[in-house]
């Protein structure tokens, strides 16, 4: 099953069928990427000898393209002025399933406490707006943040993740990377920290995100997971979804273009987007680019084509969100409240 035929017709049922499959093989070769040069060899050894089945592979209609997008009427919360306070010490709105993220207001400036569990938290400071982004892990269940002694805590809706069990296969072979390779993984992971350790202050979004692909086959959601002879495998940390070569990839929202790479060894060419806060977007394998490093972007802006370059076995934009260096769900922020859908 060739990246041609998955070219060939993506309307097909069979293609939809081999597009789970590659989906499936792509799902390893991209946990290498977060692995970088620990990554193994097993993914593409896999890939080549297991078909995945999925139950079933949604067409998606994208609910708010770029094109149609609303006007940006105002911030999500209140802008406070100097001296105000708000009405409670801290209150959040957003998305509060695992991989979503929500947004807080507070005092300007406040220190703010977040948690997962009393022993667990750590601390940031809000903007000048009073404002702060928190998100949550794939297998997070509950937190709280808190500001001045006042907390507002929330329950985390917990998901069904995608899970594959595939057992008697023999027994695993470590493929080793040539020199060249292991130097070139390096050089990509050392691009893409500079891109990770980006933090703009503002938050550069305006209520979620909209889809960055106008119409697409998702081919493997946020989180899906293989458990190869009992051992699980790195859960996928992105949304796969197939489009064909040269599909236009819009900005979902607002921000910062701060990794413009077409030579990074699992990912290709790949463009890297802070929102702000911590929140980082990015788009894999794409085959054009048309932003630069540094570049204000507003959602709906044309930032690249689907493409399938680095370790990808067909075309498909992988789709990947982090907040302070956890893995989130893109696709979650588009259902952010008050969106307009
Ligand atoms: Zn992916």
């Amino acid at each position: 099953m060739g990246a041609g035929l998955l070219r060939a017709g993506l309307l097909s049922a069979a293609a939809l069928m081999l597009a789970a499959c590659q989906a499936g093989a792509q799902t390893d070769i991209e946990a290498g990427i977060e692995a970088g040069a620990q990554a193994d060899g097993q993914a593409q050894a896999d890939a080549s000898n297991i078909a995945i089945s999925e139950t079933a592979i949604p067409r998606i209609k994208p609910i708010n393209k770029p094109a149609n997008k609303p006007a940006i009427k105002s911030a999500q919360l209140p802008v406070l002025g100097a001296g105000e306070k708000p009405q409670s010490a801290i209150f959040c709105e957003g998305v509060f399933e695992q991989g979503g993220a929500a947004l807080c207001q507070t005092t300007p400036n406040a220190k703010v406490k977040i948690a997962r569990s009393e022993k667990d938290f750590y601390f940031e400071n809000a903007d000048d707006q009073g404002r702060i982004l928190i998100g949550f892990d794939r297998d997070e269940t509950s937190g709280f943040v808190e500001a001045y002694g006042a907390r507002f805590g929330f329950e985390i809706k917990p998901r069904e993740y995608n899970i594959s069990r595939i057992d008697g296969l023999p027994p695993s072979q470590v493929s080793t990377y040539s020199e060249a390779q292991l130097q070139k993984i390096r050089e990509s992971s050392a691009k893409k920290k500079v891109g990770f350790d980006s933090r703009e202050d503002a938050i550069l979004f305006d209520r979620g995100f909209s889809y960055p692909i106008d119409d697409f086959v998702k081919t493997s959601p946020f989180g899906a997971q293989r458990i190869l002879n009992g051992e699980p495998k790195s859960p996928h940390y992105g949304v796969d979804i197939a489009a064909p070569t040269g599909t236009p990839i819009y900005a979902p929202g607002g921000g910062k273009v701060v990794l413009s790479d077409d030579d990074l060894y699992f990912e290709g060419a790949m463009v890297m987007i802070d929102h702000g806060q911590g929140l980082t977007s990015m788009y894999l394998h794409v085959s054009e680019i048309f932003v630069e490093d540094g570049q204000i972007v507003s959602e709906g802006d044309k930032i690249a084509a689907v493409g399938s370059t680095g370790r990808s076995t067909g075309p498909h934009l992988c789709w990947r969100l982090k907040w302070r260096n956890r893995n989130l769900d893109p696709e979650l922020l588009t259902r952010w409240p008050g969106r307009d859908l």
